[in-house]
């Protein structure tokens, strides 16, 4: 028999906690035995001394077993899905679920929203008119058979231990803690009953991890994971310093994913793309090319009809913002940043975004990135196409951008590719 005080103090102390201590710390908590005091403090503990690869493993397997698990059983297609870890201006899964389905795999991407600086898909695809994103789970179960991919809100019923833990973490600055992200990510990924998961760990200005050393960390840990719980999984690892594509929001996003999956998508984009769509295909064990199912209009009438199954319109004008306003070139030469973070920041004061969850979000505002880093510039020339629907927004979004973008005339600068590494199983 054990006690929450016992277990604070233990891992304050630097000791292991044992698995049969954790399962009943996680069913204490459901019955509300353990109070949200005592399991913030642990969280805290947690934090300084972390979770070693054992203790991790049942923490994850303690938070999926306190809900339901989702049985794909009968989708009758390889199960593969794509986390990422969040960025600015990334809208791949948009492109990515579609792009997989037409290749003969499903996909149950069961997707949050937006918080703070990056965006939520699920705030991207609510702006096209009639679609919907919470489905029942026999909904999202009928588009994921029908369609070959679903984007939807996890349900209530998965993981609810992290929805509770989350909402600690957030108001007790233990959100930064490696063990405690990957068990938060994986355990929604795991119950959410996926075959296989590829990550996208996404790193730089823009990403929740601005070091290289500790995303790799982080995708090291998911990755062992997944595979501990029978869920084949890799990851990359790829650039955040600017955003993904030219567009940042969520209307604009889609009109973005459209044209990507009609072929005339932007080369980071695609190419973090494709390279996810690979590594999925893969670990589906499926040897298509999906450069094809973009080229032949397979990938975007998939996308089409996935929309159509969630109630949306995919013929349907998207919101337009009913002001623009623009940041010009400040010198001539060669762009050679335009700061992810700073971009993140100024589309969600146009309203892009939201600070809290009960927030609504603009669909209409965002930011175009006219010019991107080693493109030619001219002074004057506009780089950035603010949208809001309220134009006192732009003041403060303006402010967010103040030292966003350098100029040189020393250039071109040379291309870096944004995927980064891989991470496979040790
Ligand atoms: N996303 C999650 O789902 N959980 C975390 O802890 C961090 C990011």
């Amino acid at each position: 028999m054990t006690d929450a005080v016992s277990l604070i103090r233990a891992k304050r102390d630097g000791q292991r906690l044992a698995d049969d201590d954790i399962m009943w710390l996680f069913e204490a908590y459901a019955r509300h035995e353990v109070a949200d005091e005592q399991m913030s403090a642990l969280l805290m503990a947690i934090y300084f001394r972390g979770l070693d690869g054992a203790e991790l493993r049942t923490w994850t397997a303690a938070m999926i077993a306190s809900g339901d698990r989702l049985d794909l059983s009968s989708v009758g297609r390889p199960t593969v899905d794509k986390h990422s870890t969040g960025g600015v201006g990334d809208k791949v899964s948009l492109i990515l679920a579609p792009l997989v389905a037409a290749c003969g795999a499903a996909v149950p991407q069961l997707s949050g929203r937006g918080l703070g600086h990056t965006g939520g898909t699920l705030d991207k695809l609510e702006s096209i008119p009639g679609f919907r994103a919470g489905l029942t789970p026999d909904e999202t179960l009928a588009v994921l058979a029908s369609v070959g991919c679903v984007i939807c809100a996890a349900g209530s019923g998965l993981a609810p231990a992290d929805r509770r833990l989350y909402a600690l973490r957030d108001v007790t600055a233990t959100v930064e803690s490696i063990p405690l992200i990957a068990s938060s990510i994986m355990s929604k990924k795991i119950a959410e009953g996926t075959s296989a998961l590829v990550l996208d760990v996404k790193v730089g200005r823009g990403a929740f991890m601005t070091s290289y050393e500790r995303a790799r960390e982080l995708a090291e840990t998911m990755v062992a994971l997944g595979e501990e719980h029978g869920v084949r999984t890799r990851a990359l690892l790829t650039r955040m310093d600017v955003p993904l594509g030219r567009a940042v929001g969520n209307a604009v996003e889609v009109e973005e994913s459209v044209q990507a999956l009609q072929g005339h998508g932007p080369g980071d984009l695609m190419e973090v793309t494709l390279a996810l769509a690979r590594q999925m295909l893969a670990l589906a064990g499926l040897d298509t090319d999906p450069a094809a199912a973009i080229a032949d209009g397979r990938a975007l009438a998939a996308y089409r009809a996935m929309v159509r199954a969630q109630g949306g319109d995919p013929d349907a004008p998207l919101p337009q913002a009913t002001h623009t306003q623009v940041l010009a070139a400040p010198a001539s030469g060669w762009l050679t940043s335009l700061d992810a973070l700073a971009v993140g920041i100024a589309a969600w004061r146009l309203g892009a975004g939201r600070a809290r969850k009960e927030d609504d979000v603009s669909a209409s505002a965002g930011i175009i990135c006219l010019a991107k880093p080693g493109e030619a510039v001219q002074a004057g020339q506009p780089l950035l196409e603010l949208r809001a629907d309220e134009p006192e927004r732009f003041g403060p979004a303006l402010a967010a951008l103040e030292g966003a973008v350098a100029v040189s005339d020393q250039g071109p600068p040379s291309a870096l590719s944004p995927v980064i590494s891989e991470v496979g199983p040790a």
